[in-house]
């Protein structure tokens, strides 16, 4: 590259730029610890490793941590008296379906009110494409977070294989899939997410996704996954997945980690046993887990065979989910009354069999051209406390702007107070770790998730005895409780329950 520049002055240029992305990625210079800053008193730092809680003071000026500890403020700096506070690096969502409501919606409410200052999309295997002037466009008009996006095996597939998909695909497309895999992570994508429950996902083979994995990992990209079977064969499902890491040499985040049907619940320690087994053969493995007993979706998605009439089909699958009790109508056009009412209530009030009953609300739903949203038990709470107490499962959403089940405006601050305050799961420094440095260590982010000075200012200050979430199946938008102020890069984005307006989010790089 430097051969090819036509003039000492471009050269010249070339070593201040290089000098100075130099000193970015290492401790501020020193000029800067004396600029004008904020300084943050009287809390209790949770600095994301998982150490103990301390009381220090942390000053901030620009995009950074300057100084940590028993230090006077400046002259002109404004203080932040933070007593009974704790200060903890931002939380970075791995997890998040916010692709299109960051258009609408840039301030991102229901994600910074959650302490939330970095995400990440494209999971599922769909994601934005192309993946360079999807990055543009957010960089000229930035979110209040910041934002990271993985290339979608499913969104390529359609580019190669078109609506032709239904089948595996040939060697040829498979290289072609690689090599787009490879450009969208040279574009800035940060790795391969795929999504092999979902319609065009679910036609590819084993080999197609190593080919694709080893691609990605050519450019240091990961491979985020939400597996084949969360359910009945959800064992199957984890070990193609463990062989893909293996095949591809490449890092592995299991997307919402979850044994989701009554055939596999009470088994996530044999799960477990199966990660640790991989982990200790050196499989880079790490999960993500959602804090929530229940899944939202559409009536369809219980029946694996897709035989939505056949009745065999239907009671196999309520009987997998728990039961025509344990599934909950949300919403449906045609009948509105029906919401909030399990299929087993309605079908005792028609004096008809549950089964039956589907079988007409999914009749009734094709005729209108719609579906029932349904609410379904996906986890006994004795499975979700064993996948959280593991020290390789991070915290992750799978929400985002707009969606409509309380874990997008929920996740963070229900894990807080309810995983650590009441029912005392984990440690509040180890819960932490797993929405900071855990994530940022699979993001390979080494200046994030952790309050260390020469740190990127990326902070959340919250109330421990009272930060909750509040949103619900029936108002999934409504606004946790007990943040009180989130910095991202340094420029303050929520205060006192209100946006504040600032956008200072960034598309961030491997
Ligand atoms: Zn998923």
């Amino acid at each position: 590259m430097i051969r090819k520049l036509p003039s000492p002055l471009l050269k010249a240029m070339l070593v201040i730029c290089l000098l100075s992305r130099a000193l970015h990625a290492q401790v501020p210079p020193p000029a800067l610890a004396n600029a004008k800053g904020t300084v943050i008193i009287n809390a209790r730092v949770a600095d994301g490793t998982g150490n103990p809680l301390r009381k220090t003071n942390v000053r901030i000026a620009g995009e950074r941590i300057v100084g940590i500890g028993d230090f006077k403020a400046e002259k002109n700096d404004r203080i932040i008296d933070a007593k009974g506070l704790v200060l903890s690096p931002g939380f970075i969502d791995i997890h998040n379906h916010s692709t299109d409501g960051l258009e609408s919606d840039p301030l991102a409410e229901t994600q910074i009110a959650q302490g939330i200052t970095s995400i990440v999309v494209g999971a599922d295997g769909d994601s934005p494409w192309p993946i360079l002037p999807w990055l543009d466009a957010l960089r000229k008009n930035p979110a209040a977070v910041n934002v990271a996006a993985m290339a979608g095996h499913a969104t390529i597939r359609e580019q190669v294989m078109g609506k032709d998909f239904k089948r595996h695909a040939t060697a040829e497309e498979m290289a072609q899939m690689a090599k787009l895999a490879e450009q969208a992570i040279e574009e800035g994508a940060i790795g391969l997410s795929s999504g092999l429950e979902y319609e065009v996902g679910s036609y590819s083979s084993t080999d197609e996704l190593v080919l694709m994995a080893t691609a990605a990992a050519r450019n240091h990209g990961f491979y985020m996954t939400h597996i084949r079977d969360e359910g009945n064969k959800s064992f199957e499902a984890l070990n193609e997945e463990i062989a893909i890491g293996q095949r591809a040499g490449i890092p592995i985040q299991h997307s919402h980690i979850k044994v989701s049907t009554v055939a596999v619940w009470g088994q996530a320690l044999e799960y477990i046993r199966i990660i640790e087994s991989a982990r200790k053969r050196g499989v880079d493995f790490l999960a993500d887990c959602y804090p929530y007993d229940a899944w939202h979706s559409n009536i369809k998605v219980i029946i694996p065979d897709k035989q939505y009439e056949n009745p065999q089909s239907v009671e196999k699958a309520l009987a997998d989910t728990g039961g025509a009790d344990a599934v909950t109508i949300t919403e449906f056009k045609p009948h509105p009354e029906y919401a909030s009412h399990t299929i087993a209530e309605l079908a005792a009030r028609r004096g008809i069999s549950p089964v039956q009953m589907y079988i007409e609300i999914v009749r009734e739903g094709d005729a209108a051209n719609t579906e029932a949203g349904v609410i379904g038990k996906s986890m006994i709470e004795s499975d979700i406390k064993a996948f959280y107490q593991q020290p390789w499962v991070m915290v992750a959403s799978d929400g985002g702007i707009g969606s409509h089940h309380p874990r997008g405006a929920g996740t963070f601050p229900r894990v807080l107070g309810v995983y650590v305050r009441e029912k005392k799961w984990l440690t509040l420094p180890e819960a932490i770790r797993k929405m900071t440095s855990l994530p940022a260590q699979r993001l390979s982010w080494k200046d994030r998730g952790v309050i260390r000075e020469g740190a990127i200012a990326d902070l959340v200050l919250f109330d421990p005895n009272t930060v909750i979430d509040r949103s619900t199946f029936a108002k999934p938008f409504e606004l946790p409780a007990g943040i009180e102020k989130v910095f991202v890069n340094g420029e303050l984005v929520w205060d006192a329950g209100n946006p504040t307006g600032a956008r200072p989010g960034r598309v961030l790089p491997k």
